[in-house]
């Protein structure tokens, strides 16, 4: 009898996703992988093991990914989401801890996209840091891929380099969705796709909105003026957040 209680209150932890926490200290439970590679899209340096999330963010990613092939772009390229547990990652960046963070390279895929290629990829810059403007590999599929990815309900907002807000705001004038687009330094191959916590998942941080408006005006003026602002180069000494209680013992 125990015993069949004990399987009772096991059973829904199978099939319960849960994102808890902040995207930069939290955990999740039941992320579902990222297969390999499907319509619009394949996954890059799979052997990290980084392509678990929360069940919005992998329906998210492979309806992206039939709206990339609809609309006849190259497939994209999903680079990190979380791990399967969440938490922190040992190297990179601090968010991505929830399932709900994924990074989408902007370079196209390589020719014969084998999973060999795939794991040892390079990503291609879009800034000429030189003159601090967008180079030759920034074109239209790239613009049309970011604006895919934009206009979803399910986003909460997206990491942008300033200069790629820039060039949206020139392309896109006065779409509503320009506003989720934030400019952050670091993220010139690649943009940052958050989505919103999960309805439901009441031990999910959420975020706050972002203000109204397109932020192509005066906000992405200050982060144009500041070129100096980049990332410094360098090791950081390692990310080690204060977890839910929940995520303590989950993740590490
Ligand atoms: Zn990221």
């Amino acid at each position: 009898m125990i015993k069949w209680i004990g399987l009772l209150l096991w059973l829904p932890s199978l099939v319960w996703a849960e994102a808890i926490g902040s995207y930069a200290a939290g955990c999740q439970l039941n992320a579902r992988p990222l297969p390999a590679s499907g319509p619009g899209f394949y996954v890059i340096r799979a052997n990290r093991e980084r392509f678990y999330g929360q069940p919005p963010l992998i329906d998210y990613l492979q309806d992206l990914g039939r709206h990339v092939r609809q609309a006849g772009l190259p497939p994209m390229l999903v680079a990190d989401i979380a791990m399967e547990r969440g938490g922190p990652f040992r190297s990179g960046h601090r968010s991505h801890q929830t399932g709900l963070d994924a990074d989408i390279w902007l370079r196209p895929p390589p020719r014969n996209p084998d999973t060999r290629r795939l794991e040892r990829i390079k990503a291609v810059d879009m800034v000429d840091h030189r003159y601090y403007i967008l180079n030759a590999h920034f074109r239209d599929p790239q613009r049309q891929l970011i604006a895919l990815a934009a206009q979803d309900e399910r986003v909460s907002r997206i990491f942008v380099h300033p200069l790629i807000k820039s060039a949206m705001c020139r392309a896109y004038g006065e779409a509503d969705w320009l506003g989720k687009l934030r400019p952050w330094f670091g993220h010139s191959s690649h943009f940052h796709v958050r989505l919103h916590c999960p309805p439901g998942d009441n031990q999910c941080e959420p975020q706050a909105a972002v203000p109204a408006g397109t932020g192509c005006g005066r906000e992405l003026a200050s982060w144009l003026n500041d070129k100096a602002g980049a990332i410094p180069a360098g090791s950081r000494p390692p990310y080690r957040p204060v977890l839910p209680e929940r995520c303590i013992g989950w993740v590490r």
